[in-house]
């Protein structure tokens, strides 16, 4: 078989429908025995002649169009003589679609066991019954014909992406040595066949293997080698100079990949077809892909969840079951677990390729692209549980007098230089603001309680910062709205107060190491001062300057989430003074202040003020935190009812070397005790 002889390639008409502007994206048809198969496109991985834990059902409901099936497991179990007897897999298995085997390379390069390897193949003993096999280019090639799939692969020698140079171009060699044979022992047969790219990460090594290769009679090519050791960079960067050097006539696949956004970056760089295990091995564990980043159904955050996994989706196990039932399903290692996560995986990947195909056709893939960069590498936005990963590139870490504060171990947050204070020092910056401002204050429940009661939810947010509290709010607004529609959230206003906006305009420099930030919102509050939710249900403003100057001409709050720098740093705002005008202000609603303060010379500031006073949740190492009601029963008619400070701690506070913030006179101090003592919260009591 000649370099020079290029039969028609008739085995697998393939046609480029259109190419991506500003990238290597294309979409494609190509015919196979069973079909046309439209690219991108991604092949789940029926390694034993079944896609683990899926009916053929349910992976056609999914969206799967294309099976891979391993041909080392299929030789050694059933072995060639069963495809024989059943005319091969498709009646084997029930599947009508196409099926694409691999070579068994792969397998042989990550055996357990003993293998030898040589120039007629791979030797090695089979795991099943002990046999000795012999795994040769015409012996791989014979199994797959056995198989009956609709492409076959030519068998190579796969090595790590990391070995050195002279094994990798050995083994480069081998296999191109491996695939005129492979061709040879093709014959007549009217199965397509595809040679692998080698090389390891070498570049010289992958041109002349890409060189060699497109010399000969393939009906595509696979880029191999790779996901087996490199860093992403180096695959993609691979992944790139393969593919603008195969002929754009051909189809490409990319073995073995891989993550979300593994396909999306490889789309771009011009890769037609994807198989990986991941979808369903992470199944197993409970991690399930969705629209808003990944899951781990496992914490027991989704314990009471009744919403479904992905409101976006419309796979069987998102139109019926809950997140709290496929945790308690995952927890329980049932097999249905497994099954139902498994089946929503591979339709999010499916999802995933048609979307791709979509804006390629439209040719506006690369907006898409970018939007999706940094979306698909998203955990869970609702529940966020890990600390954001570091980012790799440069950027300002400090602005004005803030600056990011990276500790050796745990989340990134950040530290006003002049008094060398963290914001929210003690736990992760957003756990805190949801379990502080956004869970203790009920405030899902409020945005879909029936019937809505008249006007917003106005919410103020004393103490912008770098809008963790404001966007906790966002977020748990934009949850309801995606649960419920249009018609159940009630309209919300927030009214963020703030001097200082360089916190803010920090860390949306830092969305690596900020996610609350990736959203439309905290930019347009830094650009224009305002923020809209598209329904028009949620109202974002901010008041720059001092919040003493401006407090008493902003529509008076349901909820105050406040959260200003400590006594230490901003006096100020910790004062009798300013409490009771925030409390004289608010008098015509029931309202209600939550703070992270619990310092008794805060809650006795509240209690002169007139606010009634109630123990928070704790949050992170703080055992306590702090409400404010304006009215006597606010307390009582809140769904949680926090426990209002009793005698008990008045005798505290009587007891007590800081009954008062410092800044308070004497004589202020003396008024302050009386009030303290006559409050209604406390001769209640007695
Ligand atoms: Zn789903």
């Amino acid at each position: 078989m000649g370099r020079d002889s290029h039969p028609p390639y008739t085995r697998l008409p393939f046609t480029v429908q259109r190419r991506a502007g500003g990238s290597q994206a294309r979409a494609a048809t190509m015919q196979t025995l069973h079909g046309e198969v439209q690219t991108p496109v991604f092949m789940p991985v029926g390694t034993q002649a079944t896609v683990k834990g899926q009916t053929v059902e349910s992976l056609k409901t999914a969206g799967t169009r294309v099976l891979l099936a391993n041909t080392y497991h299929l030789l050694l179990r059933p072995g060639p003589e069963v495809f024989h007897h059943f005319g091969g897999i498709h009646r084997f298995m029930h599947w009508d679609g196409p099926v694409l085997t691999d070579s068994g390379g792969f397998q042989i390069f990550s055996l357990p066991r003993a293998r030898e390897m040589g120039e007629e193949g791979a030797r090695f003993q089979s795991y099943v019954d002990g046999k000795s096999y012999l795994l040769s280019p015409e012996s791989s090639v014979t199994t797959q014909r056995a198989i009956g799939g609709d492409i076959m692969m030519a068998l190579d020698q796969c090595i790590s992406s990391t070995a050195p140079y002279a094994q990798a171009e050995a083994a480069m060699e081998l296999t191109h040595r491996w695939a005129e044979r492979s061709l040879r022992a093709r014959g007549d047969s009217p199965q397509a066949l595809f040679g692998i790219v080698q090389g390891a990460c070498y570049a010289d090594l992958r041109e002349k293997s890409v060189a060699f290769l497109c010399g000969l009679p393939f009906d595509g090519f696979a880029i191999g080698g790779l996901a087996v050791g490199e860093t992403h960079s180096e695959r993609y960067a691979m992944t790139e100079l393969v593919t603008t050097r195969l002929p754009p006539s051909l189809p490409r696949y990319l073995m073995g990949v891989g993550t979300p956004i593994d396909l999306l970056e490889s789309v771009h760089r011009g890769v037609d077809m994807f198989d990986c295990i991941l979808p369903l091995k992470v199944a197993q564990q409970g991690v399930a892909f969705t629209s808003r980043g990944k899951l781990l159904l496992r914490r027991s955050v989704y314990k009471f969840s009744d919403t479904v996994l992905d409101a976006q989706c419309g796979c069987q196990t998102c139109q019926h079951y809950s997140r709290a039932y496929l945790h308690h399903l995952i927890k329980a290692e049932e097999v249905l677990g497994w099954h139902l996560v498994g089946l929503h995986n591979l339709a999010f990947y499916h999802r995933l390729m048609r979307e791709m195909r979509d804006h390629i056709l439209r040719d506006d893939f690369l907006s898409y692209y970018e939007r999706q960069r940094l979306a698909l590498v998203r955990t869970d936005e609702e529940h966020p549980s890990r600390p954001p990963r570091k980012t790799r590139t440069r950027r300002p870490t400090c602005l004005g007098d803030y600056e990011i504060h990276r500790p050796a171990h745990g989340f990134a947050s950040l530290r006003q230089k002049s008094s060398g204070e963290v914001m929210h020092s003690v736990n992760a910056p957003d756990e805190e603001a949801d379990r502080l401002y956004v869970e203790q204050s009920c405030l899902a429940s409020r945005l879909v309680r029936r019937p809505a009661p008249a006007g917003a939810l106005v919410i103020w947010d004393v103490g912008l910062g770098a809008a963790f509290n404001a966007m906790a709010a966002l977020r748990c607004f934009e949850s309801c709205y995606a649960e419920h529609g249009a018609h159940a959230p009630r309209t919300v206003q927030v009214v963020s107060f703030e001097s200082d906006l360089d916190p803010l305009a920090l860390v949306t420099k830092h969305p690596g190491d900020f996610p609350h930030v990736r959203h439309a919102a905290p930019v347009s509050i830094l650009k224009q001062g305002r923020w809209e939710h598209s329904s028009g249900l949620f109202r974002w403003e901010l008041r720059k300057g001092d919040f003493r100057v401006s407090l008493e001409s902003t529509p008076v709050p349901d909820l105050i989430f406040y959260d200003p720098f400590s006594f230490k740093t901003d006096a100020d705002l910790w004062t009798v003074e300013i409490f009771a005008r925030i409390f004289q202000h608010c008098l015509p609603k029931s309202t209600e202040l939550y703070t992270y303060s619990a310092s008794t010379a805060v809650r006795a500031a509240l209690l002169a003020a007139g606010f009634f006073v109630a123990e928070g949740v704790g949050t992170g190492p703080k055992a306590t935190t702090t409400i404010a009601f304006t009215r006597a029963d606010g307390a009582g008619n809140h769904p949680r009812s926090p426990q209002l400070l009793g005698q008990p701690w008045l005798a505290r506070w009587r007891r007590s070397h800081t009954r008062f913030p410092s800044t308070l006179s004497p004589e202020a101090q003396g008024r302050g005790a009386v009030l303290i003592e006559t409050h209604p919260q406390f001769c209640s009591n007695e």
